[in-house]
């Protein structure tokens, strides 16, 4: 991986300032970026690059009455691994289940 490809801790948003409809970056990639918000203020789509640079596409914004607001957000979260819980039982465990650590002494 690029220098400048490092693991992003923030993404770009835009947001229509008429119908408040916001875009995140992260969420764009070549096969999905032709979107418009609710009021038909913003458009997103690509724009190609030239073969010798360092990215393979941007991602474009054109506005028709209102230029939207551009800002930087952390990235939400990323989900935890699955936890399995083991329930907390009352009483007596099968033998199976019982793990008994013995110390060396004789
Ligand atoms: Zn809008």
């Amino acid at each position: 991986m690029p220098f400048f490809q490092k693991d992003s801790t923030t993404r770009t948003v835009i947001k229509c300032t008429e119908c408040e409809r916001t875009f995140y970056s992260d969420e764009y990639n070549r096969e999905n970026v032709a979107d418009s918000c609710h009021c038909g203020n913003l458009h997103i789509g690509i724009i190609e690059t030239l073969p010798d640079s360092a990215y393979d596409h941007l991602i474009g914004t054109w506005y028709e009455r209102v230029p939207p607001e551009i800002y930087d957000e952390p990235l939400p979260p990323k989900p935890e691994p699955e936890v399995i819980e083991i329930p907390r039982r009352m009483g007596f465990y099968p033998e199976s289940e019982k793990t008994t650590k013995l110390s060396g002494s004789g």
